[in-house]
């Protein structure tokens, strides 16, 4: 493991993106420098400012080897997601995927419900084809009252796809309409 980080750092001619930034000797047991090669200088950079090279340095020696590249990936995420939101971080885009869940959740049960709408009215019309029977069972047409309101949320769904949502109490509102 160690002499495939020295082959990724280069030798000794150029350091690790975080000696490199350290300003530090890279030496041969470096434990950054099969994670933060020189040529990726950003990656490190946001990592130290977030989390501080001594800290990065202690979480990468408490763990086994083979589980450093991903504790790295994650810091490196996190301190990404910092950087641009310093007041959620991952949170934020977790709350955001989780809104989008919620929008996308609720354009299902309601295309579903439009499903069964449309099946019953489709059974209905063809079961009065047979009867030839004006009850009041039978179906008007598909400009009822209740399929337009369905049709008009629909839509209004479908316009919000992908939409990022700000408000945390958006996705409630939508399940009690
Ligand atoms: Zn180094």
């Amino acid at each position: 493991m160690k002499e495939s980080g020295r082959k990724q750092s280069g030798g000794a001619s150029s350091p690790c993106a975080a000696c490199k930034l350290l300003r530090r000797r890279c030496s041969q047991d470096c434990v950054f420098a099969p994670y933060f090669p020189s040529h990726e200088p950003h990656k490190f950079a946001n990592v130290h400012k977030v989390f501080g090279a001594s800290n990065i340095n202690k979480m990468l020696q408490e763990l086994p080897e083979h589980q450093r590249g991903d504790a790295v990936s994650s810091m490196v995420y996190e301190a990404n997601a910092r950087v641009k939101d310093p007041v959620y971080g991952c949170v934020g885009a977790i709350s955001s995927l989780q809104q989008q869940i919620n929008v996308l959740q609720t354009q299902l049960a309601v295309t579903q419900a439009e499903v069964v709408h449309l099946r019953v009215t489709h059974n209905a019309s063809s079961s009065s084809l047979w009867n030839n029977n004006a009850g009041h069972n039978s179906p008007t047409n598909s400009e009822s009252p209740s399929s337009n309101i369905m049709d008009s949320q629909a839509k209004y769904f479908f316009e919000m796809d992908m939409v990022v949502v700000d408000h945390a109490s958006y996705g409630d509102s939508m399940w009690s309409c």
